[in-house]
């Protein structure tokens, strides 16, 4: 059993306790896998598969719409992807380098990912999140209007590479647009893409831009809906709703399966973690 001050801290990341208002500052490290299993099933479920903790809430033939159970792994499966994204002597993880033009990248035969989402969309904090059992890693944030956007290539391990791309947005400079473009055309070891969509807004016109352009490079992708916290739930199942019909009718290469997280709450992040380190991990042949 989790020490009672765990689970009440816990308690009160899952919005359990009054003191919500805490929960407007992004949780920096979030609670370990063990300190979610030991939790009561419902807000197990809630912190590890948020998309099924929605399913109840839905009529029978929505559910079969959200393609819930494509990417379902085990609580065992989600602890062993979590000793990837652990540092440790063995399995180092840290910031590579930085690029603005794909020629000044570093050239990796492990496989990557790449993580892509309009400015403000949560993107860092996810990385962060993402990293957080490798505490000396720094992802780093330029967002002064002016700085240069590059992107920040982060080793993990002998695994695969995660590739924070630059923000878009409406005024984003041409020469971004070309970096940005030729990195998800061109980049040879990229597994996936994962494209950030804030879940308490929607598609946005600039979403659409970077739907299309994985679309055009016949590029396999993912929906990560971030911020899911901050929308009360039938704003969250509306929203999710709305993205999932869109990605059954209007995409080709996007995965079905949506996946909700949030960096406050934690929701999402240990089964984001599972499913990178599945679809990066080696090919065995019989
Ligand atoms: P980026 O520009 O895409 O890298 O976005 P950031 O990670 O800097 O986040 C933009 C804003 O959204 C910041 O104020 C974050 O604190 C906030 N934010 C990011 N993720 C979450 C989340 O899961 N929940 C909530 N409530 N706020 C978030």
């Amino acid at each position: 059993m989790a020490a009672p001050g765990l689970r009440r801290g816990i308690q009160r990341l899952l919005g359990g306790s009054p003191s919500r208002a805490r929960l407007s500052r992004p949780y920096s490290s979030g609670p370990t896998l063990a300190e979610v299993l030991q939790l009561p099933k419902k807000q197990m479920t809630k912190l590890l598969y948020p998309l099924q903790e929605l399913e109840q809430h839905l009529v029978p033939d929505t559910r079969l719409n959200l393609h819930l159970k494509l990417f379902d792994p085990s609580p065992e499966n989600i602890e062993r992807a979590e000793g990837i994204f652990a540092a440790t002597a063995r399995n180092r993880i840290e910031y590579l380098s930085s690029a603005v033009r794909l020629d000044h990248a570093p050239t990796l035969a492990q496989p990557e990912v790449c993580f892509i989402g309009r400015s403000n969309v949560g993107k860092s904090s996810l990385i962060k999140a993402l990293f957080s059992l490798a505490p000396d890693v720094e992802v780093r944030v330029s967002k002064k209007p002016g700085h240069t956007k590059k992107m920040n290539f982060f080793k993990v391990g002998k695994h695969f590479t995660l590739v924070d791309m630059p923000g878009y947005g409406y005024r984003a400079p041409e020469d971004f647009v070309d970096m940005v473009e030729t990195y998800l055309k061109e980049r040879r070891n990229l597994k996936r893409t994962f494209l950030l969509v804030d879940s308490a807004v929607g598609i946005t016109k600039t979403d659409h831009i970077a739907i299309e352009m994985c679309e055009e490079f016949a590029l396999p992708y993912v929906m990560v809906l971030t911020k899911i916290d901050k929308s009360s739930k039938g704003h969250l199942l509306k929203q999710v709703l709305e993205i999932q019909k869109f990605v059954n009718t209007q995409t080709q290469g996007c995965f079905p399966q949506l996946f909700p997280v949030s960096v406050v709450t934690y929701s999402g992040i240990h089964l984001l973690k599972c499913f990178i380190v599945n679809i990066t991990k080696p090919v065995t042949t019989m």
